[in-house]
This record gives C-alpha cells, structure tokens and sequence, in this order.
C-alpha cells in the first residue's frame, strides 16, 4: 500500500507535518492492546467546524479514535493534538511534562461524547441531567443552566420531557437526552459512537434529524462512528473509510458512496446498503 493512502482529504490532511490551523491532529498515532494493533500509524486531521464520520467494518478502530479523543485510552506511540496542543502532555514554562488527570479532566471539558448506549443519570430528571455538570464542572449559576437546558430541550423536541425520569422516555428520547447533555457543555467538539444503533428501528430517525438539526444551527466540530450511511451522506463533510486500523479511503460523501475507488470500501458499502 502506497503511504498516502493512509491520509484523509486533501483539504483537511496530506501532509506529513501536522496542520496547526486543525482542530484535532493525529500524527502516526499507534494504538495496541497487547499483540494487537488496532490503529496502525494513523495520519488525519479535522479542521474547525468539520462534520467527519467514520466508517468501516467492526473492529477496524473506530470507536478507539473516539476514545483516545475522550482520554478513556492513551495512544502507545505518535502525537493527538487537539486545538494546536498534545493531549498526552501540558506545559509546564517551556518544558512539556506528562499529562496529569486535572489537565485531562480540564481538556475533556471541550469534548462532549453520545455512547450507543444513553448512559443518562437514572435517578435524576432530564433537566437535572442537562444542569449538573454545567452548575458543578463549568460553574453556571443555576438560571443560566436551567435556561440553557430548555433552549437545548427545546432543539431535540423534548421540552415536554424535563421533569421526567429517563426511565419514562423511550430509547430515542434518551439518546435526544443525552445529545441535549452533552451539548448543555457548549463542547467544541462532539463525539458520537453508532448512538442508533441500540434503538428500535423506528426511533432512529428522530434521532437522526436532531443530529442533522444540530449539524445545520451550530458549527461544532462532529466526529461520527456510524453505520446509518444516509445520515453519513447527508451530514457528513468528509467520509473516512476505515480498515484495520489505517484509513483504506477519504473523501466528500458523494465521492465515497457514489464512487468509492478502493475495493475494500466497495465491499465494505455492498455490506451494509
Ligand atoms: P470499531 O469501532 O471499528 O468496531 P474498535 O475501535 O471498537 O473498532 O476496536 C478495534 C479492536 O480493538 C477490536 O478488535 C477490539 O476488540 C479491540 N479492543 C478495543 N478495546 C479494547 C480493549 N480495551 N482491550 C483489548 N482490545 C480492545
């Protein structure tokens, strides 16, 4: 395989320097889990704003890349940078130094991530789950987190719901839940993990217009692990192909889905379409 096809869009990433207008770098980041190697010297860069969606077969690394973003993993060898700085390590004068957990908890703070599954708090209510890391990690005043909630509940088409129990809610009204929360943390950058894929069939698709809601009215950057590939088309600005841990394929929706040049992303969409 020719190195460059382990490069994203040329628009966002083909160089071998890291790009520092990105948001979110990956420079020939390995990740193993014991013997295995599941992202294999991995190369791509998200600029600001960018809806990216990760596709592939299962086990090709893409919910680890939302991972590593999340510091839920560490990367065994290569750099993330996420706004121009290494998630890995701080700054202490010009030196830097490993990363303590204070500095991730603060770096974390940017990034908001919806699971497959909802993960909301059982024994609050919705607007309890939107108002308490806004009032404990960001420090709003109550009003404030409160009136960002509604405005937030408001936008996933839930406001009925805010004194309910999300064990009142079906399956999609928790995922439009737990969308809602992680944006209440104004994220830079949401991450977002098959989260249709533990719903009934018919709930996807109010999910998915909430997303397609949140892509139209904010410029938050999405990284986006799905298998829902209309929504990947209609959403998304840029589409990598994953395959074991490298990226088999980049590019527009249109380019992959309606001539994907690589055998393995023909396969992979005659699998899934
Ligand atoms: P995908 O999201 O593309 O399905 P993943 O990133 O979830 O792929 O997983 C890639 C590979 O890494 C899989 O083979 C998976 O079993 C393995 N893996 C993921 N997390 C761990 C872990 N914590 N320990 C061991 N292996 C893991």
């Amino acid at each position: 395989m020719p190195p460059s096809d382990n490069r994203a869009a040329p628009a966002a990433a083909d160089t071998d320097t890291p790009d520092t207008g990105s948001l979110i770098v990956f420079d020939q980041v390995v990740k193993r889990f014991g013997d295995l190697t599941v992202l294999d010297h991995l190369d791509f860069s998200v600029a600001p704003g960018e809806r990216v969606t990760l596709i592939g077969p299962s086990g090709s690394g893409k919910t680890t890349i939302l991972r590593l973003l999340m510091t839920l993993e560490k990367v065994t060898e290569g750099t993330i940078l996420v706004g121009g700085e290494p998630f890995s390590h701080m700054r202490r004068g010009d030196r830097l130094v490993p990363a303590s957990e204070s500095y991730l908890r603060a770096r974390r703070k940017t990034i908001g991530m919806v699971f497959q599954q909802f993960n909301l708090f059982p024994n609050m209510t919705v607007r309890k789950n939107l108002t308490e890391a806004p009032v404990h990690v960001l420090g709003l005043g109550k009003e404030e987190a409160n009136a960002r909630a509604e405005e937030l509940l408001d936008l996933v088409g839930l406001s009925d719901k805010i004194d309910a129990h999300p064990t009142q809610l079906s399956g999609g009204q928790q995922q439009r839940v737990a969308i809602a929360r992680a944006l209440a943390m104004r994220p830079e950058i949401l991450l977002l993990d098959e989260v249709t894929s533990a719903l009934d069939p018919e709930l996807v698709a109010g999910v998915l217009d909430v997303l397609r809601t949140v892509a139209e009215t904010t410029d938050i950057t999405m990284l986006c692990v799905t298998h829902e590939m209309g929504f990947a088309r209609d959403v998304s600005n840029r589409v990598l192909m994953f395959d074991q841990g490298r990226i088999a394929e980049a590019g527009a929706p249109e380019e992959i889905f309606g001539d994907p040049k690589e055998e393995r992303t023909k396969a992979f969409l005659r699998s899934v379409l």
